[in-house]
């Protein structure tokens, strides 16, 4: 079975986001299901030669952008410590910049993405066709790549190369769909025919997003939760309708984390290593972090966020009730980028409360790690959470989660108070409404345990620590629906 994986982020290449760390740890596992892998994403001015194995090819291709033949040039490396082939796309014009979608520090969008990516969606599709891949099934993700399933079904149906291919559109956040002004369509170089609201027309705008779930032939997003709350109007952003018409092909698929990468045991970024047999050392990563940001070494529990400061994450809530929290005897550390306004808010905070509060705002994987593992609690209250990451690392770092219930929050952390610690699966703190006094009683609540029950506090970190959410399990559901994909064409030959 012939897979290729399109992504506009990888890691190590370039991160903004969850997406980056599963594109980067995916195709490995569903390589051990042997499945041959190729990745492709765009080749970004801060993919430094210097510092990945790069090699230009003389693979060229050209595209139509708008009137515009733009050429485009291939490169290629491979993914750390593997030999998953993984294509950089470029042009200059497009990538060659710093800053993935943004104008560098900011939150304000290039004003040419919905080019930029109409590039990469067409050079996706011609740099297959170049190698002669002919794979079974083209792996979309999110908005970046929503118009390769509309180009294979339209511009490129009748290339050979492509009669066995179908494409899957896997949705990790449905609140960024790559919408863009009407007039846009025309740069796509697709039929004017399409522009309509069963198709991609979105309020009278270019939705791509749109354009893949409509086109694609399996959607999947990243936990069931997700998968039912997307198809409501409260989570739907105004593609719920869609979403339910095409429900009998979703299928939420939770994700996994790249235990290679994230493990206490063997991490290099943190100051001790320790893991389930041995705790020690997380507490010299706690007094390692205190230390850092100049707070009192004490056993006051430390919560930790890492997190990109968007009112996705369920900020308000804490802002609404930061001066109650300050009165419990805990110290806040936030690594997080994003709105400036919360920028101002949380750095106000540090100001007012120095012994209590570090607020760190930048971008930074190392301090991640430190975060991670000196923490003794994650908050993640988000609004809405597809599939969420940062708790996933926690429950291996011993750091247990409080999360509010939504989406793959509530699909990985089981509270305390639902069932017995023996049984294994209570592994953080949860609660359900998005209200303010909720999330400080759960924050009460949390305290609470890790001072006066030492005992069922290490039992909740090992149980976390204990559990197994690793990609192999996410990467057998994906091969089992490349296979359904498979099945339902005939003509498709290979065999897994
Ligand atoms: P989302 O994809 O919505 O941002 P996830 O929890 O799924 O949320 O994934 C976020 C990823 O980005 C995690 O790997 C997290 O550690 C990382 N991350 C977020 N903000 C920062 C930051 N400021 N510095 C370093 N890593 C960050």
């Amino acid at each position: 079975m012939k897979v290729v994986y399109l992504s506009s982020e990888v890691v190590p290449f370039a991160k903004t986001g969850g997406l980056a760390d599963i594109a980067g740890a995916i195709p490995k596992s569903l390589q051990k299901f042997g499945v041959e892998i190729v990745v492709i994403m765009p080749f970004y001015g801060i993919i430094k030669e210097d510092r990945h194995p790069i090699t230009k090819t003389d693979i060229r291709f050209e595209v139509k952008v708008g009137d515009k033949l733009q050429p485009g040039f291939v490169y290629k490396g491979f993914l750390p410590d593997t030999r998953i082939p993984i294509y950089f796309l470029n042009n200059e014009h497009y990538f060659g910049r710093m800053g993935l979608y943004n104008y560098p520090g900011t939150t304000k969008d290039f004003e040419d993405n919905s080019e930029r990516f109409i590039f990469f969606a067409q050079g996706a599709l011609e740099v297959i066709e170049k190698l002669k891949m002919c794979p079974d099934v083209v792996h979309c993700n999110d908005w970046q790549t929503g118009l390769v399933p509309v180009y294979r079904k339209t511009n490129y149906a009748g290339k050979a190369c492509f009669q066995k291919t179908r494409t899957i559109m896997t949705i990790h956040n449905l609140s960024y769909q790559g919408v863009f002004w009407h007039w846009d369509m025309n740069l796509t170089g697709l039929d004017w025919s399409l522009f309509n609201w069963k198709q991609l027309e979105f309020y009278g705008k270019l939705n791509f997003l749109k354009g893949g779930i409509v086109f694609c032939d399996l959607i999947t997003t990243v936990s069931k939760t997700y998968a039912e709350e997307i198809q409501t109007p409260e989570y739907g952003i105004g593609l719920d309708g869609v979403l339910r018409e095409r429900a009998g092909d979703l299928y939420g698929i939770i994700n996994g984390i790249d235990y290679s990468l994230w493990n206490p045991e063997t991490d290099k970024c943190i100051i001790a290593n320790y893991g389930l047999k041995n705790l020690n050392g997380k507490h010299l990563c706690k007094r390692a972090l205190q230390r850092k940001y100049k707070l009192p070494e004490r056993d006051c529990p430390v919560i930790g966020m890492i997190t990109r400061l968007t009112d996705q994450k369920g900020l308000d809530l804490i802002v609404n009730k930061f001066s109650e929290l300050m009165k419990i005897d805990l110290q806040f550390i936030l690594l997080g980028t994003g709105d400036q306004r919360y920028h101002e808010i949380f750095r106000g905070y540090e100001k007012t409360y120095p012994t209590k509060v570090a607020v760190i705002v930048t971008f930074d994987e190392r301090l991640a790690h430190e975060i991670e593992a000196g923490s003794d609690m994650l908050l993640m209250p988000s609004r809405f959470e597809p599939c969420g990451l940062n708790q996933l690392y926690s429950l291996r770092y011993g750091t247990v989660p409080i999360v509010r219930s939504t989406g793959g929050l509530a699909d990985t952390i089981t509270d305390v108070r639902s069932e017995p610690l023996s049984r294994g699966r209570a592994n953080g703190f949860s609660f359900k409404e998005y209200d303010p006094d909720l999330l400080l009683a759960t924050v009460i609540r949390a305290v609470d345990l890790f001072t006066k029950d030492k005992t069922q506090w290490t039992h909740l970190m090992r149980n976390g620590m204990a559990q197994d959410w690793s990609l192999e399990r996410s990467a057998g559901e994906y091969v089992a629906l490349y296979k359904k994909l498979c099945m339902r064409d005939e003509s498709c030959q290979s065999q897994i």
